[in-house]
């Protein structure tokens, strides 16, 4: 067992390590969650015993020495951290509430104190200069007293504007705005796809990503990684014909100012308010569309922030209250890979179950045999796992440091583990397939899943469990054998009752009639989605003549481009196909053409491309309407795009509207569109 002192030490040493890592080189050896544990553990040693505090503890300073090649930049007023309540139960709000009404000596009795909420957005802190409401410098936190010079990467950021608005507030002779550089998990998302497309290394998380960009020496690099900004806070202010006098005032003074300040704010009162805030925000924290830790608490009236001062690197006025962690450490206990409906191939890592976002993890998608090899994961490898929004769990490095030599180098399987057949990669594709088609089990369920999916045939209650029995058991084979289901072989299935049984024939019996369009997407061919689907239905009129079209026949249609065409043409070369069609029409399917989409309307000939989320309407429903008055719906803007419909929290849609020029409406005007 070391000693007290012994273990303190390495913690030191071990937290400066993973600091230098992690400030300096945006490079994490291990996730926030164990820098955290590790921190506090390194926090408790020292104050039961002050004799070990060393003054370069790492709980002694902010961040991590700049970077030599940026200039440096000393702060004319630190940038500090904030203390960190990682009771993530409403715990940490009250203790918080507390310590403040003790450091201000009140009685129990006294009123409760107001408190500005936010939220703690998970980037890295940027302090600009505004001299006479022109962006002068933009620099790094550091170490808090001295920053990098980032000025040329954070004028590339769109958000951040280089003039101050003197429009509806008076703009200071010197402001120095202080707030966070992000990245939308959207654009982090994207510019993740574009690494793999490129079979470049994927980015680990957008908090690193956003702090590598900002901190390149080619703005061009970082012009090329799309950032964010969000104000929350003052350095040096001089000069100003306005004194606010609670932090939530001069955050809408910054706003008036034209810098970007987060709606998600509120003024709490005492404790109580805290808690439901970190409530409210929590519940909401999937849907955001950027990364948070927590959530921010401030004392409101900047009076009492005065009275109550600072300690060490931290404001006694302030609070981060942290959420789970969306990043986890855990052991990659092998890998196995999955066999989806066109036979594609994916390693999945099974992990040591791990608390992560919120949940708890077991399985993650490693994407494809390429990405496995650029992470280098290894079997046996202790690997970061981040789960953030309604992204699926992923696993985003392994930790090599942590290595015994024990682990074990994946082989991808030449044949597939569920029906045997050989498995095939074809030339520049990232994706190996099994070629068992329809034969192979694992393909026969996705594709039945499929086909009963509320998009295609909207066969309700036929969902995994169920598809599971009925391919193992033999029951069912191709779709066409769900037309042939009766109730006997339903009612001898597992946990079937009588009554879901007859629920589920309805459902099959109700699927009979269905649009064309659905039934062709419903038939999964390979690269025809439902938009395509649609295109087809309308050019052929009925399913005999699509499946006799040739290619020219088929690159005619709008959007079908020669490797769609040549899916459509391979799918309906097949007999199985042709068979399992007629099979379907046999048992009765009548397959209507739609007669919403005309091309008559007062949309007629107008495309729109939707994005965002819009007050009143799914995408879904906006998209049939769009159509039921004559006009297309498309998935990617272009210079023949009419209008781009948009919504809140859209995203690179819009921006590339945008840049081509293209009108932007909003649900209102889609209304006003209809009525003239
Ligand atoms: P912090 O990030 O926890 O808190 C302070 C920072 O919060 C500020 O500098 C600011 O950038 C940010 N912030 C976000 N929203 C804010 C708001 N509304 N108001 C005010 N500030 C806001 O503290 P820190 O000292 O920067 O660093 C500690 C964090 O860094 C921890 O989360 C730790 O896990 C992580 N870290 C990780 C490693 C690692 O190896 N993984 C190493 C070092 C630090």
């Amino acid at each position: 067992m070391p000693s007290t002192a012994e273990r303190a030490a390495w913690l030191r040493a071990e937290l400066t390590r993973y600091a230098e890592a992690y400030y300096t080189h945006d490079a994490p050896l291990v996730p926030d969650a164990e820098y955290d544990r590790l921190f506090r553990e390194l926090q408790a040693i020292e104050n039961e015993h002050p004799e070990l505090l060393t003054l370069d503890s790492p709980t002694q300073r902010v961040g991590a020495a700049p970077l030599k090649s940026l200039a440096p930049v000393r702060h004319r007023v630190p940038m500090l951290s904030i203390q960190t309540e990682t009771d993530t139960t409403e715990g940490g709000a009250i203790a918080f509430d507390n310590r403040v009404r003790r450091k201000l000596e009140l009685s129990a009795d006294a009123p409760a104190i107001e408190y500005a909420a936010e939220l703690k957005f998970d980037g890295l802190a940027i302090n600009l200069r505004y001299e006479q409401g022109v962006l002068v410098q933009a620099a790094t936190r550091g170490d808090g007293e001295v920053g990098e010079d980032v000025t040329h990467n954070v004028r590339t950021i769109r958000g951040i504007p280089l003039r101050l608005n003197a429009r509806s507030m008076p703009v200071p002779g010197v402001i120095e705005v202080r707030g966070e550089i992000y990245m939308r998990r959207d654009d982090f998302e994207r510019l993740n796809e574009r690494q793999r497309e490129r079979g470049e290394k994927t980015f680990i998380n957008p908090r690193n990503t956003a702090a590598g960009a900002i901190r390149q020496l080619d703005p061009a690099m970082s012009a090329s990684r799309p950032m964010s900004f969000f104000a929350y806070g003052l350095g040096e202010v001089a000069d100003w014909n306005f004194a606010p006098t609670t932090h939530a005032a001069l955050l809408d003074a910054l706003s008036k100012l034209g810098l970007p300040v987060s709606e998600d704010r509120c003024v709490a009162k005492g404790a109580e308010g805290l808690v439901e805030f970190h409530k409210q925000i929590a519940a909401r924290r999937d849907a955001l569309p950027f990364d948070i830790d927590g959530v921010v608490y401030k004392v409101n009236s900047l009076a009492l922030q005065r009275e109550l001062g600072f300690r060490n690197r931290e404001p006694n006025w302030a609070v981060a209250h942290k959420y789970p962690a969306q990043e986890e450490l855990t052991e990659l206990l092998g890998i196995e890979v999955q066999v989806g409906r066109t036979g594609a191939i994916t390693p999945v890592a099974r992990l040591k179950p791990v608390f992560v976002g919120g949940v708890t993890v077991t399985n993650a998608t490693l994407h494809n045999e390429d990405e496995l090899r650029r992470k280098d994961l290894r079997i046996g490898d202790w690997v970061i796992v981040r789960r953030a929004g309604d992204v699926i769990p992923e696993v985003v490095t392994a930790v090599a440091e942590r290595r015994t030599g024990a682990e074990r180098e994946f082989v991808m399987p030449t044949t597939c583990p569920v029906c045997g057949s050989h498995i095939a990669r074809g030339e520049d594709e990232a994706i190996a397939r099994c070629t068992g088609g329809l034969f192979c089990p694992a393909q026969r369920k996705q594709a039945l899943l499929h086909f009963a999916q509320r998009r295609a045939m909207d066969i309700e209650g036929l969902g995994d469990k169920l598809v599971e029995q009925l391919v193992d058991g033999g029951v069912v084979k191709t779709p066409a054998d769900i037309y042939k289901l009766g109730l006997l072989a339903l009612s001898n299935l597992d946990r079937m009752a009588d009554k879901s049984a007859k629920n589920l024939l309805e459902a099959i019996e109700h699927s009979k009639t269905a649009p064309l369009a659905r039934f062709i997407f419903a038939l999964g061919i390979r690269n025809v989605g439902e938009a395509t689907a649609k295109d087809l239905a309308r050019r052929f009129g009925n399913i005999h003549t699509l499946m006799d079209a040739d290619l020219d026949a088929l690159l005619a249609v709008n959007d079908v481009g020669p490797i769609v065409a040549q899916s459509i043409v391979d799918f309906f070369g097949e007999p199985h196909n042709r068979e399992v069609v007629e099979q379907l029409l046999a048992a009765g399917l009548t397959l209507v053409q739609e007669t919403v989409n005309t091309g008559e309307g007062v949309l007629a000939g107008k495309t729109f491309v939707l994005t965002g989320t819009l007050p009143n309407m799914s995408r879904d429903e906006a998209s049939a309407l769009i159509e039921a008055h004559g006009g297309k719906v498309s998935g990617s803007v272009s210079k023949k795009t009419s209008y781009v419909l948009a919504g809140s929290d859209a995203g690179s849609k819009l921006d590339k509207a945008r840049e081509l020029d293209v009108t932007v409406i909003d649900e209102d005007e889609l209304h006003k569109l209809l009525s003239t």
